[in-house]
């Protein structure tokens, strides 16, 4: 499974809490009519498979050992507790084989079981995000199957092609890739409409997920190839396979518990383990440093309004303009509701003033769609210095908490410092 199909899944989640917007951009008939499309393509494709396939022993044995090496994965993960956004569940080391090595009805079928199992054994999602997601590995999984028949007609007779690197193997590694191409475009598209705002190059590839596909592809392959030579060296492959699964679970997890799970910022206790590191190195090098606490100005009316969805929107709105607006070692994270936090590391007075302000100018341009019309924001910003209003972290938070309620009480959208007969940073 992809990084794209769980940001598929949260988005969900976001619509499961209110059933009465079906989605969160005012244009519902986008979603609602491509996730039926897709999935009356694989139940159509589907029928047709199993209306015409001629069903042989060897395909339904490696088929069977198959989907057995996948449910015995997904059990393995469900002792872990697999919270939302933890995605990478290296499947496609069972997924890929089926598709290379059996005619595409079986790669069709194998979604059915394996979503199933990891719907009501896993993780339960709304329905329909699950069928999306199995008709996608379905389609996915039958396009590469298409192909790579026309290259090897019968992979499992013999096993002959695996010794000939080309363009037996060479066409493997392309149906392996086709395979991720086709179902992260499938699942792409439908996280692309549930969140219009969102980046394509997010939602399709990351360097870090692009990496992952790499990996599923090669253990899938490599899969691929031991159960051509006999479905009982499976057995050999589980244990390996489900270490690496195992692994990968865990590094997924240890990144969702500094993460943010609305924003994909820093949470609380991440940002301050980071601040902290900060402040280290800035007293050590008498660097200067600053602290901005930004606060979303009305944000219930929003909630009011347009309803929570939307209010997650904007939110995730302010989250992404944070991250474009400020530098890779700048630390931002959510302090909670419709608090941000940045560290400003080497910044003085002037260049947390400006940096504030910028950050405040672009909040306001944020337009999130609504059913109906667009949502904007302001933002109230407190600013506090390192040495000037705290010598540590607790100092410079109250400081700059102290500054956002000047922020606040003084009228809303504008950037404050704590003095209060200080200068007064700027007003709307
Ligand atoms: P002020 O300008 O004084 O900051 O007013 P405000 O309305 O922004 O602040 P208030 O503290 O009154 O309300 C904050 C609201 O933020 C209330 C709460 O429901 C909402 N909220 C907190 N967390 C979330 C969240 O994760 N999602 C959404 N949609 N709303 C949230
Ligand atoms: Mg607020
Ligand atoms: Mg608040």
């Amino acid at each position: 499974m992809t990084a794209v199909q769980s940001s598929a899944e949260d988005r969900g989640g976001e619509l499961a809490r209110r059933p009465r917007r079906r989605t969160i951009t005012g244009r519902p008939s986008l979603l609602v009519v491509y996730v039926p499309t897709v999935v009356a393509v694989h139940v159509a494709l589907l029928a047709a498979g199993l209306v015409t396939a001629s069903w042989r022993a060897d395909d339904l044995v490696t088929f069977g050992a198959l989907v057995a090496c996948g449910a015995v994965c997904i059990e393995a993960t469900r002792r872990l507790g697999i919270p939302a956004g933890v995605a990478r569940d290296l499947l496609s080391a069972w997924w890929l084989p089926v598709a290379l090595l059996l005619p595409p009805v079986y790669a069709l079928l194998m979604p059915i079981p394996l979503q199933a199992l990891l719907q009501f054994r896993v993780r339960r999602t709304l329905v329909y995000r699950r069928v999306l997601v199995a008709s996608a590995h379905g389609l996915a999984g039958a396009c590469a199957s298409v192909v790579f028949h026309q290259v090897v007609p019968d992979p499992l007779a013999g096993a002959q092609w695996v010794m000939e690197a080309c363009p037996e193997v060479a066409a493997a590694v392309g149906c392996a890739a086709l395979f991720t191409v086709v179902n992260a475009a499938l699942v792409g598209i439908a996280a692309h409409a549930a969140n219009p705002q969102g980046r394509w190059r997010d939602v399709l590839w990351t360097r870090e997920s692009l990496l992952l596909d790499v990996v599923e592809l090669c253990v899938g392959i490599l899969v691929a190839v031991t159960a051509a030579l006999t479905p009982w060296l499976l057995l050999l492959a589980l244990p390996p396979v489900m270490l690496l699964q195992r692994s990968l679970m865990h590094q997924q997890l240890q990144a969702a518990a500094r993460t943010d799970a609305k924003t994909g910022l820093l949470n609380a206790a991440a940002w301050q383990r980071e601040a902290d590191t900060e402040l280290s190195r800035a007293q050590r090098t008498h660097a200067g440093l600053a602290v901005l606490l930004i606060d979303i100005d009305h944000f219930k009316r929003v909630n009011d309004t347009h309803g929570h969805l939307v209010g997650d929107q904007v939110l995730v709105g302010v989250a992404s303009t944070l991250c474009h607006q400020l530098r890779d070692y700048d630390v931002v994270g959510r302090f909670g509701g419709e608090e941000f936090v940045v560290l400003l590391p080497g910044a003085d007075t002037v260049e947390a003033c400006r940096v504030a302000e910028r950050l405040r100018g672009r909040m306001k341009r944020l337009a999130v769609p609504a059913e109906d019309g667009t949502v904007t924001v302001t933002v109230s910003i407190g600013v506090a210095l390192f040495h000037t209003h705290g010598e540590d972290l607790i100092e410079l938070l109250a400081a700059a908490d102290l500054a956002l309620y000047r922020a606040k009480s003084s009228g809303r959208d504008r950037v404050c410092l704590p003095a209060l007969d200080g200068p007064r940073a700027s007003e709307a």
